[in-house]
């Protein structure tokens, strides 16, 4: 595989060059790559595949099974994106939890972009809470200092309950330390929340105590994913065998009515790109709370209807 890597990447004079498109394609390991709203125009590195957790039981995501890539092999994808984004200032490690990487790791490669991309100036990835918790406070404000802009983070929910039925591997008050690390050593978090993963049974808790906990962190976005069970997932077969009650697009949409109406975070973009399986609502925190509220109000008025 790696072989053929190299080869495709420098062809010989008479050899077969690849295209723009080809050349993107020979970077990575699928043809589609997922980059959160706010990451849309950062280049894209991926460094490892994968998550080293692999247990949440309604997770799809994370279909590889784990493993860091070689350095040679990040080298090679860091030689051909600086040859096709050469302007480019802010990098993503790609991974499903790229973070989970030792902090000596991620200044290797921080150092190598250096060489290939000296433009770069911000870096960011996904991470899990325990890949924070994992490194000490100096090394969170190393990574800061070297370009480590923002973690983008899965919290899912803030009942302790539920984060433990879903076999997320971490609890609350981890969630708000690892949190409140990254507020010390000055790096932004984006944190991602799934209305609906309580079910219909701890709706009205996963609502409240998700707001609680945020109300107790700086994230400068909240992005709101509504739980779809994939068929592949332990949460699938729970529901199929009557272990989880599975709530409707519009019951998700009044649970999230009632964590916003619960929230207190300042400066912060709420949104979520899967209202009803059809809409997109966006807007600041607190300015536009209240215009929020009532675009979900009325939408939920329509399914009353
Ligand atoms: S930590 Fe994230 S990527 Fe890993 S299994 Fe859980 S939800 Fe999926």
């Amino acid at each position: 595989m790696a072989q053929g890597f190299y080869q495709l990447c420098l062809p010989q004079k008479g050899e077969y060059a690849m295209t723009r498109e080809e050349l993107y394609q020979s970077i990575y390991s699928h043809d589609t790559i997922y980059l959160p709203p706010h990451e849309q125009t950062s280049a894209a590195l991926e460094v490892s595949l994968g998550c080293s957790w692999h247990k949440c039981t309604f997770c799809d995501f994370a279909k590889d099974p784990f493993r860091l890539h070689p350095m040679e092999k990040i080298e090679e994808s860091l030689k051909l994106l600086a040859s096709l984004r050469p302007d480019d200032t802010r990098l993503f490690f790609l991974g499903e939890n790229a973070f989970c990487m030792s902090a000596e790791r991620i200044f290797t490669i921080m150092e190598l972009t250096g060489q290939y991309m000296p433009g770069i100036r911000e870096y960011a990835m996904y991470s899990r809470i325990d890949d924070i918790l994992s490194k000490t406070d100096e090394e969170l404000s190393r990574l800061h200092g070297q370009g480590l802009a923002a973690l983008h983070i899965g919290v899912e929910s803030g009942s302790d309950s539920i984060l433990e039925a879903r076999k997320k591997g971490i609890t609350s008050a981890q969630i708000l330390d690892g949190l409140w690390r990254l507020d010390k050593a000055g790096i932004d978090y984006y944190l991602t929340i799934i209305p609906g993963l309580g079910g219909r049974t701890f709706s009205r808790m996963h609502a409240v105590e998700t707001a609680r906990l945020l109300n107790q962190v700086h994230p400068r976005n909240i992005w709101c994913l509504k739980l779809k069970l994939w068929e592949d997932t332990k949460l699938y077969k729970e529901a199929q065998n009557g272990m989880f009650d599975e709530m409707t697009p519009a019951e998700i949409l009044a649970e999230e009515r009632l964590l916003l109406q619960n929230l207190t975070v300042t400066d912060c973009l709420f949104e979520d790109t899967t209202v009803l399986d059809q809409f997109t609502i966006q807007g600041m925190l607190p300015a536009q709370k209240e215009e929020l509220l009532q675009a979900m109000a009325y939408l939920l008025s329509l399914q009353a209807m």
